[in-house]
């Protein structure tokens, strides 16, 4: 099976990698289930990359049943230990204009009843989110985005909500006061990124100013679709500058040992049938 070391997960708008060398395509089953779509494996800039659409081509997931958990499984499988993503976002503040890229660095997760860990049966784990998004991974790509587009922000909260449907002007103005943009995807990915100890940073492609602005038209589907053939432009030629830096050393950062010092339960009550179904996620550990 082909390996990769980066994974990238398009959202709405991105559902191929044009310059992607095809490899391989893989549509591997994981103790959570397959992944939103088979995952394209080659080779883009020169470093060999795993791509998944997050909502399927042809964008026929909702939000609310992405299947997360495969999605990052799968990607873990793959040899996967960096994951950028792309998400269209909302703008909850007015500097943050529709075309601008932000690259969040907290999350707020409003979102309801997704399966949002690996660890929900037979053990207990608590990882650290205080820094939900890898701080290396982040810079990096802001380093890239900011000399090809230099209204790109570094650092913001990213609110999650369950959608489908975009918030009401009451709703909108409330996440204003938690938060810069809006969306409702990253959640569960960030965390179970981090379970995973996969590093995870995210290219947001504002379109709209949500439902908040008094002096713009709400948010629509219609709006967001338009709005984002640009974004896509931009996320794809900062990820492909990025790839090569990205690649190119050994993580440093503390992702990679997330679960370290995470796992609650006491290793004699941890089942063989636990172990060998985490195995890929917790061997290095018990
Ligand atoms: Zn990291």
């Amino acid at each position: 099976m082909a390996k990769a070391k980066i994974g990238i997960i398009g959202g709405s708008g991105l559902y191929e990698m044009e310059g992607l060398i095809k490899a391989d395509e893989i549509y591997p089953d994981t103790p959570f289930g397959r992944p939103s779509d088979v995952i394209t494996v080659g080779n883009l800039q020169g470093v060999e990359v795993a791509f998944l659409a997050r909502h399927g081509k042809g964008h026929r997931i909702s939000p609310s049943a992405i299947p997360a958990r495969a999605n990052i499984y799968a990607l873990k499988q793959l040899g996967v230990e960096q994951i950028i993503s792309v998400s269209a976002v909302g703008s909850l503040k007015e500097k943050i204009c529709p075309g601008h890229i932000i690259i969040p660095d907290q999350i707020i997760d409003f979102t309801r009843g997704r399966k949002s860990s690996f660890f929900d049966e037979g053990i207990v784990v608590h990882i650290s989110l205080a820094s939900p998004f890898c701080p290396v991974l982040s810079h990096l790509l802001w380093e890239k985005a900011k000399k090809l587009f230099p209204e790109t922000h570094l650092g913001g909260t990213y609110i999650t909500i369950e959608g489908p449907s975009f918030s009401t002007r009451a709703e909108s103005n409330l996440y204003r006061s938690f938060g810069d943009i809006i969306s409702m995807t990253a959640q569960p990915e960030v965390r179970l990124a981090r379970e995973a100890e996969i590093c995870y940073a995210t290219l947001c492609l504002t379109t709209d100013y949500d439902s908040w602005h008094e002096g713009q038209e709400a948010v629509s589907t219609k709006m967001v679709l338009q709005n984002l053939k640009e974004g896509v432009e931009k996320a794809k030629r900062i990820i492909a500058q990025a790839l090569p830096l990205i690649s190119k050393d050994e993580r440093k950062c503390s992702c990679q040992e997330a679960l370290r010092d995470a796992i609650a339960t006491s290793p004699r009550y941890i089942t063989p049938e636990v172990k060998e179904r985490l195995s890929l996620l917790l061997s290095k550990y018990l």
